[in-house]
């Protein structure tokens, strides 16, 4: 297939759902998995959703009409298992449902490829490895699959043991709405360390911390806390959706010259080589794998300094601030 990007793309002509000719188990039903499994049942696939007995998910996946089993027993009637728990309990899932019941030549669909890449799941070599990864929330997966619309996604293999596992990972991203919009190829380690650099250095960790650091300089120069709000959170929302909508150059057209030319020549100012050799390196402590080995061990530890960082966030005034003007203009959420 020819395209004009360096990475294959795959549209709904190079899927065919009928690939999936046998059971598919959707592990887990939150933000993927009822999306995955509603859609799959929707696309004609035979699913049935695993959740262990006393799971409150269980009532939720019955009353959408879906077969609902424990994990061990959905693995054992699939061939084709879509790992959807949360990424931090996968590795016991796998060991104590999903491996006992595996066989060869079955599939292990992953939405994230975490526990693979970084080993917390040594999958055995006669089974095949895949990833089919939307690029967005649950709900969003099955809201554009209901409208007739598409979810970006990617796909991966990592083992490909009956020469099958490409088609049928399409045959799956086809059938939750995913070839509708475009799938783009990649591996395991390549979505794992993207997204973990992108969540850290700029979107969920870059981000926070710019807001509040701007936050923080002008109220620390006397400047009200309301006004500094304003200024370095709620208008960032206007910002990114110029960006996302028109990309930098379309944000730029958009505000005023005074604020192209100060951004444009401040910007750099701020993220400085200094920013880059910060960013170079939590880069390299997720290629070693040091950022995963904390994270284990912060979880088997009961979570005592992510426990910490939630509660000082909370705490911080950018937040009591935000709560306040929020209510004030809580007319801006009904629109
Ligand atoms: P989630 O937390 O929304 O849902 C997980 C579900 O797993 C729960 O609803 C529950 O039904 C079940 N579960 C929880 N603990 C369990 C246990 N101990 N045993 C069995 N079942 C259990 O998870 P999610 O956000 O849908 O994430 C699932 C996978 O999808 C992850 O690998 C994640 O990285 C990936 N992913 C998530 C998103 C997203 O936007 N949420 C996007 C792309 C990929
Ligand atoms: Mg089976
Ligand atoms: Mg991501
Ligand atoms: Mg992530
Ligand atoms: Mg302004």
């Amino acid at each position: 297939m020819e395209n004009e990007f360096t990475t294959e793309i795959y549209y709904d002509d190079d899927a065919d759902v009928s690939t999936l000719n046998d059971t598919v188990a959707v592990l887990g039903y939150g933000s993927q998995g009822h999306a995955h499994a509603q859609n799959l049942h929707d696309s004609g696939v035979d699913v049935v959703v695993g959740l262990h007995e006393g799971s409150s998910s269980r009532d939720a996946a019955e009353s959408d009409g879906l077969t609902v089993k424990t994990p061990a027993d959905a693995v054992a009637k699939a061939s084709y298992v879509s790992v959807l728990v949360p990424d931090t309990v996968q590795p016991t899932v796998y060991e104590n449902a999903i491996e006992p019941n595996l066989e060869a030549g079955d599939t292990l669909q992953f939405a994230h490829g975490l526990n693979i890449h970084y080993n917390q799941i040594q999958p055995s070599e006669d089974i095949n490895v895949t990833m089919v990864a939307p690029k967005s929330p649950g709900h969003l997966v099955r809201r554009n699959y209901n409208n007739d619309e598409g979810t970006p996604g990617l796909l991966a293999i990592y083992q490909d043991m009956t020469g099958e596992a490409t088609d049928e990972a399409l045959a799956y991203a086809k059938a939750i709405g995913c070839t509708r919009a475009g799938v783009i190829e990649t591996t395991f380690q390549e979505e794992v360390e993207s997204d973990l650099f992108g969540e850290q250095a700029v979107l969920c960790g870059g981000v926070t911390a710019l807001i509040k650091a701007g936050y923080e300089t002008l109220v620390d120069n006397g400047y009200s806390p309301e006004m500094a709000y304003f200024e370095c959170l709620n208008e960032m929302k206007l910002i990114v959706d110029l960006i996302y909508e028109d990309g930098l150059n379309g944000m730029w057209d958009s505000v005023s010259y005074t604020a192209e030319y100060g951004g444009m020549t401040r910007g750099d100012d701020i993220i400085d080589e200094k920013v880059r050799e910060n960013m170079e390196e939590t880069l390299e402590e997720i290629q070693n794998g040091e950022f995963a080995r904390e994270w284990i061990l912060e979880n088997q530890a009961g979570r005592p300094s992510y426990n910490q960082l939630r509660k000082a966030e909370k705490n911080h005034e950018i937040e009591e601030v935000g709560e306040q003007l929020r209510d004030l203009f809580s007319w801006a959420e009904e629109e």
